[in-house]
């Protein structure tokens, strides 16, 4: 059975946070006063697998990421990469590679090729501005080591105006001899996270900066897919852009997502939620719980007004309390 929702959308794609701490404080994710769960509060690797197996083999989910807070917190991850391969769906994982080199070969082994990294900047102090911590050095000799074995890598960059969109062109510039694909993310409202729309560096400021210095093609992009790719003819990595603010692409989306605590989301932006993990500890059948999670999943944002500048106030008031960091992006 596929779990469709009122408006017509078939939902192929499930994102699993699995801890919601972070070695990170990105300024756009995690309030500074941010609390989190205590361990037994957190999804086990068992009940991951279990939960996720009735996705896969009841409601045709195809494609299973992993995410956090930062997921290679958990000493469990690769292990709960090998389950997720059991189910024979496609697994991915994001994460902001500062314990990359200790999860690298068991990543590996357990079959995982690709890997979503967040960078924002290639400015050691940017970074520990935007991210409270001064790690960058170590993130990028990770991002290095899992490129030379051979993980397809997604460098995520949020763009923040006046922050870091003076380096849209640099990253650009990464894929001309590497084949990494990078993707620029519109700045996005969470709670505790100081958005505002004059924050926003839009997508088609974006790609109008490239675009006067780098000419560049339109590749094809899957049909569920958030980022609108491009590549600079020759080049050996591609770029995109996810336009979340300014062009949503609601209409396509396919995701629902699972918080630590198997809390079920069905949208980003969602002010309600499912608990499905109370539920599946008192052996209760959690099935109905899922269909009707998905059958409630407004038309756009989650139910927010459009994120335009005359829309801020409301906007800003009708976030859901959760900021991104343990919601799982
Ligand atoms: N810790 C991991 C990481 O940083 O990749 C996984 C969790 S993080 C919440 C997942 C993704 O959400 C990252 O790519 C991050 O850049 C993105 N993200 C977080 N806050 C965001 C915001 N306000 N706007 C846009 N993207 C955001
Ligand atoms: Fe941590 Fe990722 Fe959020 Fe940064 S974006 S605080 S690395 S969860």
């Amino acid at each position: 059975m596929a779990l469709l929702d009122t408006h017509g959308r078939t939902h192929r794609s499930l994102r699993i946070s699995i801890v919601d701490k972070c070695d990170l404080r990105c300024t756009y994710c995690m309030p500074e006063d941010q609390r989190f769960l205590r361990r037994e509060e957190l999804m086990t690797r068992e009940e991951i697998a279990t939960i996720a197996r009735l996705f896969v083999e009841r409601y045709g989910i195809t494609k299973i990421r992993l995410t956090g807070g930062e997921p290679l917190l958990r000493p469990d991850a690769a292990a709960i990469v090998n389950d997720l391969m059991a189910l024979h769906v496609k697994v991915g994982l994001t994460t902001n590679a500062v314990s990359l080199h200790d999860h690298l070969d068991e990543l590996w082994s357990a079959g995982l090729r690709s890997l979503n990294v967040s960078l924002d900047t290639f400015d050691a102090d940017r970074f520990k501005r935007i991210a409270r911590r001064d790690l960058y050095d170590q993130v990028w000799r990770n991002v290095r080591q899992a490129h030379d074995k051979g993980m397809r890598i997604k460098l995520n960059m949020v763009v923040m105006r006046g922050m870091n969109d003076d380096e849209i062109l640099r990253f650009v510039e990464l894929t001309q001899h590497n084949d990494i694909h990078v993707r620029f993310i519109e700045f996005m409202p969470f709670a505790g996270n100081g958005w505002g729309r004059e924050r926003v560096y839009t997508y088609s400021e974006m790609l109008g900066h490239i675009g006067s210095v780098h000419s560049f093609e339109k590749l094809n992009d899957d049909a569920h897919s958030t980022a609108k790719a491009y590549r600079v003819p020759g080049w050996e990595g591609t770029f995109a852009v996810i336009s979340t603010v300014t062009e949503p692409f609601c209409g396509s989306c396919d995701r629902l997502r699972l918080t630590a605590e198997g809390k079920m989301r069905n949208c980003l932006f969602a002010r309600e939620e499912t608990d499905l993990l109370a539920p599946l500890r008192r052996g209760e059948d959690i099935a109905p719980l899922i269909e009707a999670n998905v059958l409630a999943k407004h038309a756009m944002l989650g139910g927010l007004p459009p994120f335009r500048p005359e829309k801020q106030e409301e906007v800003l008031h009708d976030l859901s309390a959760r900021p991104m960091v343990s919601i799982g992006g």
